[in-house]
């Protein structure tokens, strides 16, 4: 009796509930984590709809339309969303929510979606659930704790459920084979005078993004400046690959910050990744573990990089990398 009273309580929790993914995204085009996080509702179960909310984005929120598995696109543009901002796009969610009743509310685990969630969450005097890397219903969560060293898995009491979702968990969703319905939503009352954007100054580079390159060569304080990255760079370009950086080489200022990978920079896990003149700090480790095959270069045979490389090599950086990138 009590089984099947709670397998009806259970699928009626599932009927209603109703999802809100939050797209990231720059006016013109989505970025990847978006589909991130469409995959993570979708595991929830129930309703989708995905909010696009900026200046003119238009052809970002259009690339939505055939997607799959959506109820709808909702759209708001306004000049206040200029910059993305938190303060600005957080009475825009907060009312979003209050005309569609979601109950959760996603975006992935990026610099956006970690300075707009804890907001929202706050003002909806809910815990956000951060860095979730699982979901095993729709309110048990499993996520990562002390910079990647403990999994957590939580159980969410409160009747909204604000989560970001580390990307490198979730599948990217098909944005083919669907038709979603799209609607406009006011956005009146989201200028504020709490943050203003000025400006931004993207670094231009025609090697893939860490966060989708399939393959990283990345770089430490083994370098020894920046003007020897050229070294990784060459690498790379033979690999097509990303590159990237230990934080100790980004506060040596031998490259800029974008490039960080690890608990204060990005999280990546790509097919292959290779830490040059890394020692494997927790905190480097805590951004490329996940990645699926890791090769170490050090000259260090006790560096705790080679606790979680596939392949190390202990040697000297300077002569291995040139003759790696000669044979390929
Ligand atoms: C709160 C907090 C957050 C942090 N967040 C991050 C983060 O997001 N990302 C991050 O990376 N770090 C982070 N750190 C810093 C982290 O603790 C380490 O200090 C940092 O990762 C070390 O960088 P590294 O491995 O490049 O430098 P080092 O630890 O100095 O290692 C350099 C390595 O290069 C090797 N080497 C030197 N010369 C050569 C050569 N010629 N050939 C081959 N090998 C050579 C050495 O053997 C050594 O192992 C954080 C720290 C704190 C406290």
């Amino acid at each position: 009796m009590f089984s099947s009273y709670s397998r009806t309580l259970g699928s009626q929790f599932r009927r209603f509930q109703s999802t809100l993914v939050i797209a990231e995204h720059n006016n013109e085009a989505l970025n990847p984590i978006t589909q991130n996080a469409i995959t993570a509702a979708k595991k929830l179960g129930g309703d989708i709809s995905v909010l696009v909310a900026g200046t003119k984005c238009g052809p970002a929120s259009a690339s939505l339309a055939k997607a799959g598995g959506l109820s709808k696109v909702i759209v708001a543009e306004n000049e206040a969303f200029k910059g993305f901002t938190a303060e600005s796009l957080t009475p825009l969610i907060i009312s979003a929510q209050k005309q569609f009743g979601f109950t959760h509310i996603i975006a992935g685990a990026t610099a956006f979606g970690k300075a707009l969630l804890p907001r929202v969450a706050a003002k909806l005097d809910v815990s956000p659930v951060s860095d979730v890397i699982s979901i095993k219903s729709p309110d048990t969560f499993v996520r990562t704790i002390y910079a990647g060293n403990a999994i957590q898995t939580l159980t969410a009491s409160d009747g909204i459920k604000v989560l970001t979702i580390r990307g490198t968990n979730f599948e990217p969703a098909s944005l083919e084979g669907g038709s979603t319905t799209t609607e406009n939503i006011s956005s009146d009352g989201c200028a504020t005078d709490l943050s203003t954007f000025i400006s931004q100054e993207l670094s231009k580079s025609d090697r893939p993004s860490l966060t989708s390159a399939k393959a990283i060569v990345s770089g430490g304080r083994g370098l020894k400046s920046g003007d020897n990255f050229k070294l990784l760079y060459d690498l790379a370009d033979k690999l097509n690959a990303a590159v990237g950086a230990s934080r100790a080489a980004v506060d040596a200022g031998y490259v800029p910050n974008d490039m960080q990978i690890g608990q204060t920079g990005k999280i990546v896990a790509p097919d292959l990744y290779i830490a040059v003149g890394i020692s494997g700090a927790i905190q480097h480790l805590a951004g490329m573990k996940d990645s699926k095959t890791i090769i170490a270069i050090n000259k260090d045979p006790e560096a705790p990089i080679f606790q979680v490389a596939d392949y190390g090599l202990v040697a000297d950086l300077f002569k291995a990398v040139p003759e790696l990138t000669g044979k390929l």
